[in-house]
């Protein structure tokens, strides 16, 4: 039997876009089965708690099963290093999601970092629809919290919690 490829897609998804969402859609072509690693990234003080962001990334995931050709894909909470939570669920491959060059210094140095790690441990990076590029949970939070559209940027039930989350505060 040939060996499985696992792919581990580590984020904080505060909240789940439709940026992720084509992340996710095109990383399950590649590999076999991909984990979702939702971080707690407290230091970020995200809007979500842990428990609603996987809820939110899990509930955009019903929504894209027929997509997913046949990959296995999970979600997982983790509050431990990103290239520990790949080891620990067997993948060799990190999936990360590249926007502009604005990312590309913070993601070029975490890789760097990662390979220190661990050596047999490829990190992949892919760009979304030209569409879905310049999403950013940050910038669809602030939106929000100004009452500006935010339906072409997240999916549905996210705008719906969002708006909700903003109207409380
Ligand atoms: P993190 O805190 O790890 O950056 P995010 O939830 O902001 O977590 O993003 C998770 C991953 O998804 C990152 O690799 C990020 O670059 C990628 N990503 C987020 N939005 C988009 C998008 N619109 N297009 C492509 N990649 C994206």
């Amino acid at each position: 039997m040939s060996k499985q490829r696992v792919g581990f897609y580590p984020g904080t998804f505060d909240p789940v876009t439709l940026g992720h969402r084509d992340i996710f859609l095109r990383a399950a072509q590649l590999v076999d089965r991909l984990v979702i690693g939702v971080a707690i990234n407290l230091n970020k003080g995200p809007m979500f708690t842990l428990e609603e962001r996987v809820d939110m990334v899990r509930e955009e995931l019903d929504t894209a099963k027929e997509n997913l050709n046949g990959c296995v894909v999970e979600v997982r909470p983790y509050d431990d290093l990103t290239i520990h939570c790949a080891q620990e669920h067997g993948a060799g491959i990190i999936i990360r999601g590249l926007r502009a060059v604005a990312d590309f210094e913070y993601e070029y140095q975490l890789v760097g970092m990662n390979r220190q790690l661990d050596a047999n441990i490829e990190t992949i990076f892919i760009m979304a629809n030209h569409e879905y590029q310049f999403i950013a949970s940050r910038l669809v939070k602030e939106i929000a919290q100004l009452n500006g559209d935010i339906r072409s940027f997240v999916s549905a039930p996210v705008a719906e919690r969002l708006l909700d989350r903003v109207k409380l505060t």
